[in-house]
């Protein structure tokens, strides 16, 4: 359970590892700049307000529109998106449960990455593709801008692809395609199908 004061999550990997795929450089500035500035605005939000005590997901939830919404969606984003990559040949593939998800929602895992990517290429400007789960639990790709979340729309989020500029200019310039190539090489299937059935409160 996270609430207030917020830091940035461990990773189980060091910002070298992930290399050539994304490199220690835009590890550095994406994880420990950015990532860094969002936790510390959310934590000037919410110092002294309501919001202290409430869990990271409950923020993203209940924050009007503005600048905590902006700054609590994208610690959330973030923590799904730097949590989900591994260096490790070993979690690349989505569990038994999720497959099957994915096969009666999209025909194939092929099929949802095709989607996946072609949502990342026509999102214009800032923001997010996700993966995510309705209450049903059919998966669904949405494209959301800027910091929001699925959490907002009662949808809880498996996937989370990063399509700011700051995630991949340093490596790819504009080349938004092949970091998407690249990214899906490093995503740990083994966290994304845990998150089908998130414990009550983990974020
Ligand atoms: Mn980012």
């Amino acid at each position: 359970m996270k609430i207030y004061p917020f830091h940035l999550p461990e990773l189980d990997y060091q910002l070298g590892d992930l290399a050539p795929m994304m490199s220690q450089e835009t590890l550095s500035y994406h994880y420990g700049k950015h990532f860094q500035t969002y936790v510390d605005n959310l934590n000037h939000l919410v110092h002294d307000s309501k919001y202290e005590g409430m869990t990271l997901s409950d923020i993203v939830r209940k924050a009007p529109a503005g600048a905590l919404a902006n700054n609590a969606g994208q610690v959330l984003n973030h923590q799904l998106f730097f949590e989900q990559l591994t260096p490790s040949q070993h979690a690349k593939q989505p569990s038994s449960e999720l497959m099957m998800l994915i096969t009666q929602s999209f025909g194939s895992f092929e099929a949802m990455m095709e989607q996946l990517s072609q949502a990342a290429l026509q999102l214009f400007g800032s923001g997010w593709v996700f993966l995510s789960t309705n209450a049903t639990g059919e998966l669904q790709i949405q494209s959301l801008p800027n910091g929001d979340n699925p959490l907002r729309y009662d949808l809880t989020p498996l996937l989370a692809i990063d399509v700011w500029e700051h995630a991949y200019y340093l490596d790819y310039q504009n080349r938004r395609k092949d970091y998407l190539k690249q990214l899906f090489l490093l995503i740990n299937w083994h966290v994304v199908s845990n998150r089908v059935t998130p414990d009550v409160g983990f974020w």
